[in-house]
C-alpha cells in the first residue's frame, strides 16, 4: 500500500514530530511523503507483526486488546484521535506537501498540519462510509470544507482535486508535482524569517479561536458516533466494518478472522 499508516509508522511520525519540536534548530515542520501517492490512509492489511505493546503511549487508554468496543476504543483514541490532535499541536508551523492520493486517514495527515501544499495531480477521498462508518476518527470535515460540501465529500465518497480543496480553503497553494518539495521548502523558509515565539503564539492564536467555536468538544463527539458505527457493524456483520464496501481481498480476510487491531 502507498505510506499506508500502519503503528510503525504512526510512532515513527510521533517521535519525528517530537523531536522537531524539541530541537530548537528548527523552525518550520514539512510533512511529505516519499510514494507517488501522499497516504493511502491507515493500514488495513493487518500484516504488521507489532502490537500496542511495542509502543510507548502517549494517551492514558492503555490496553488495545479487551474484545468489542473497550479495546478498539482504546486504539482508535490513542493512535487516530489523540495522535492527530496531538501533531495539530505541535507547537510550531508545519506544512504537508501533498502528491497523488490521499486517501481517508491520509487526510488526518494532511489536517493536522498548518498550511496544506498540493500537487496538481492530488486527490483527496474519504471512502469510509462505504465501509458503514461515518468518516475517518478525526473529523476535520466541517471545518476544513464547510458543512454542505463536508456532507456531499462523505455521501459520495467522491475525489475532491486539488484545485478544488483550494477553492474550499482546504489546500493553500497548488504548484506543478515537480515543484512540490521547492515550493514547500520556499514557504518553510519564509516562515522561518520570523521569531519563534510569535510563531508558536500565532499558532496557538488560530487553534485557540477554532477551538473557541467548539472544535474539539464537536470532534469527541463524532468520535463517539464513529465507535458506534464500529460496534453496529461487529453486531450486524461480525466486522468493526461493513464488508461490503471493503476490497475484495480483504473482506475475505475480516470475515475469517475478526481482528480488532485491524479495525478502523
Ligand atoms: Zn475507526
Amino acid at each position: 500500500m502507498r505510506n499506508a499508516q500502519d503503528l510503525q509508522m504512526t510512532y515513527d511520525l510521533n517521535d519525528a514530530f517530537e523531536r522537531a519540536a524539541a530541537n530548537e534548530a528548527i523552525k518550520v515542520i514539512i510533512l511529505a511523503g516519499a510514494d507517488p501517492h501522499f497516504s493511502a490512509g491507515h493500514d488495513l492489511s493487518g500484516k504488521s507483526s507489532k502490537t500496542w505493546e511495542d509502543f510507548s503511549q502517549v494517551t492514558a487508554w492503555g490496553s488495545f486488546d479487551p474484545p468489542g468496543a473497550e479495546g478498539r476504543y482504546a486504539r482508535e483514541s490513542e493512535i487516530y484521535l489523540g495522535m492527530t490532535e496531538r501533531w495539530r499541536n505541535v507547537p510550531k508551523p508545519t506544512i504537508a506537501a501533498v502528491q497523488g492520493k490521499c486517501i481517508a486517514g491520509g487526510l488526518m495527515l494532511a489536517w493536522a498540519c498548518d498550511i496544506i501544499i498540493a500537487s496538481e495531480d492530488a486527490e483527496f477521498r474519504d471512502p469510509v462510509v462505504e465501509m458503514g462508518v461515518c468518516g475517518v476518527e478525526f473529523f476535520a470535515h466541517p471545518w476544513e470544507l464547510g458543512p454542505r460540501k463536508a456532507k456531499e465529500l462523505l455521501f459520495t465518497a467522491d475525489w475532491l482535486s486539488a484545485e478544488e480543496a483550494k477553492q474550499l480553503g482546504m489546500v493553500n497553494q497548488v504548484v506543478l508535482r515537480e515543484e512540490l518539495s521547492d515550493s514547500a521548502l520556499a514557504m518553510a523558509e519564509r516562515i522561518a524569517k520570523k521569531p519563534l515565539f510569535a510563531l508558536k503564539l500565532t499558532k496557538e492564536a488560530v487553534n485557540q479561536t477554532q477551538d473557541a467555536m467548539g472544535r474539539p468538544t464537536a470532534m469527541s463527539g463524532v468520535f463517539s458516533l464513529h465507535q458506534l458505527c464500529h460496534s453496529h457493524n461487529m453486531q450486524v456483520h461480525g466486522i468493526p466494518m461493513d464488508p461490503n464496501g471493503l476490497p475484495e481481498s480483504m473482506r475475505g480476510r475480516f470475515v475469517k478472522k475478526p481482528d480488532p487491531e485491524a479495525a478502523d
